[in-house]
């Protein structure tokens, strides 16, 4: 990244935006493409916050992607939430290289639901496997399809309510609920119904999908493009107070004591973690309400692709207790549902001497018994979680039991990440993954020219924060009102 001259940072902006992750990235890149003279500020060195990138021991790893939800397929026309984004920040959809899913399920003790890219193969396999619930079931997608979900307004109800008056099966609205949670819930054992609408679609009708080289063939073109039009990007640079006067943003500090100032300011990091750097403090609003959903994950790098040992699956959401608990557990990891995922099955399977795959494996976690250890302990109980999360994973893989000294032996690589790395290199309060229950989706925040976006905004997801961030860029500065 090139050296910014310190003149040329301490000017007056029209922007300044907070967060160089995906929803920071795509609203800056939309401002400037209209001319707005904007600042980056982010407090890691890498760009993408939750959705970054790493390498260690020569392995690369993406922090998260487990799947780019929303894949265009051939039943979502031009309507896809993911070439609207490609639209409205001019990228070519064909630059991504999206490798669709092969199919992933849905496993709840002994019974499965599949699902590929083709929605109705998963209607199919609901109507199989829950015959009676066929019109109940078509019922909720008319009703979904008639709830504005997509609308700043949307009514933020219960989904597990909604579900207990639509669906006979409480067996179907468990796991229903299981895919929609993982991929964007921040509340504890339910999902707002707009979110699992938005959520149901970009899974269900639309599809999973990964870009061939991960998540840097989007962080890419989007930082390539803001340097373009004259984003100043300024990394290692963590905003320590948003000084505010009068209800506006007055300046913005930085943690170097270097003070920023600009006629807008658009935050990524969070609705509580924003709360927390304004100053003086806001007492006249109620705090937002603390999300507490974290999560740990880890992945195992083999030689070889998964197929070699029997799996042709993408994703595997299982759940094994009888209803699906969705919450902090009380011990340092919930080991009773989770998120298998195979990144390598995505696409053709290519294999060569020196192919190396990965294994994902997700749980919820808890953010203060994991951050409440001490350095040594901590370090070994992630070894002994890890083994036990192998162990218990491989339960709901396709010859797991069989394969798995096998596979352990095989294992080249591992890496593990808790609620603690989370925090470390995000900033989110509680290590969380979907930020606070609490949504606000037009961005607007008790400043009139301080906004949220992202994650708290309720647009969750790769795909959901960088429309999340082009809506706050065009709806409140763009053409506000
Ligand atoms: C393990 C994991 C797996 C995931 N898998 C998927 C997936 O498969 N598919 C999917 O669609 N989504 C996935 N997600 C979710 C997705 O990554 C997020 O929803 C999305 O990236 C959120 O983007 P954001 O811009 O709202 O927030 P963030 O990514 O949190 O960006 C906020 C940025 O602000 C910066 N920041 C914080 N405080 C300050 C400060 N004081 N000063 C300056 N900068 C600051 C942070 O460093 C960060 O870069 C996953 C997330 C994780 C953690």
């Amino acid at each position: 990244m090139p050296a910014i001259s310190k003149d040329k940072a301490s000017e007056h902006h029209d922007v300044a935006v907070i967060g160089a992750g995906l929803s920071g990235l795509a609203a800056a890149l939309r401002l400037a493409m209209f001319g707005k003279k904007v600042i980056l500020l982010e407090k890691h060195y890498v760009v993408g916050g939750l959705n970054s990138f790493y390498a260690k021991k020569g392995v690369k790893f993406d922090v998260g992607l487990h799947a780019l939800t929303n894949y265009p397929s051939p039943q979502s026309g031009k309507s896809s939430p993911l070439l609207k984004l490609c639209r409205q920040l001019r990228i070519s959809l064909d630059s991504l290289n999206l490798l669709p899913q092969s199919h992933s399920r849905i496993t709840f003790g002994s019974e499965n639901l599949l699902f590929n890219n083709n929605f109705d193969f998963f209607l199919s396999q609901v109507e199989d496997k829950f015959p009676k619930e066929r019109d109940r079931f078509q019922s909720l997608l008319a009703k979904m399809e008639s709830f504005p979900a997509y609308s700043v307004d949307a009514e933020e109800l219960s989904t597990r309510s909604i579900l207990k008056e639509s669906i006979g099966d409480p067996l179907l609205s468990e796991m229903l609920l299981c895919p929609t949670c993982y991929y964007g819930s921040a509340r504890k054992n339910d999902i707002d119904f707009p979110t699992f609408i938005m959520l149901f679609d970009a899974i269900f009708r639309q599809g999973l999908a990964r870009p061939e080289h991960g998540i840097r063939a989007i962080l890419g073109p989007l930082t390539k493009r803001i340097k373009e039009l004259g984003v100043i990007r300024r990394m290692n640079c963590g905003v320590e107070t948003i000084k505010t006067e009068g209800g506006k943003v007055s300046g913005i500090v930085l943690e170097s004591g270097e003070t920023i100032t600009s006629d807008q300011v658009i935050s990524t990091c969070g609705a509580v973690e924003t709360e927390a750097l304004i100053d003086p403090p806001d007492c006249s609003n109620s705090p937002t309400i603390e999300g507490k959903f974290s999560i740990m994950e880890s992945i195992f790098v083999f030689p070889g692709v998964p197929e070699d040992f029997g799996w042709d699956e993408t994703v595997v959401f299982f759940n094994d207790s009888e209803t699906f608990c969705y919450d902090e557990p009380d011990g340092l990891i919930d080991l009773r549902s989770g998120v298998v995922c195979m990144p390598d099955n995505y696409g053709e399977q290519v294999r060569d001497s020196a192919q190396k795959s990965k294994l994902r494996i997700t749980h919820p976690a808890n953010f203060d018994r994991w951050s409440e250890l001490e350095q040594p302990t901590y370090e070994s109980e992630k070894n002994l979680w890890e083994e036990r999360i192998l162990d218990n994973g491989m339960k709901y893989l396709k010859n797991g039991k069989e394969v798995i000294d096998s596979f352990r032996s095989k294992t080249t690589f591992r890496d593990t990440f808790t609620p603690r790395t989370i925090k470390k290199y995000t900033g989110h309060a509680n290590g969380t993954l979907y930020g606070s229950p609490q949504k606000r989706r037009d961005g607007t925040t008790a400043f009139e020219n301080l906004f949220l976006a992202g994650t708290d905004q309720g647009y969750v997801g790769i795909v959901g924060a960088m429309l999340g961030g082009i809506a706050v860029a065009n709806n409140q500065i763009l053409r506000p009102g």
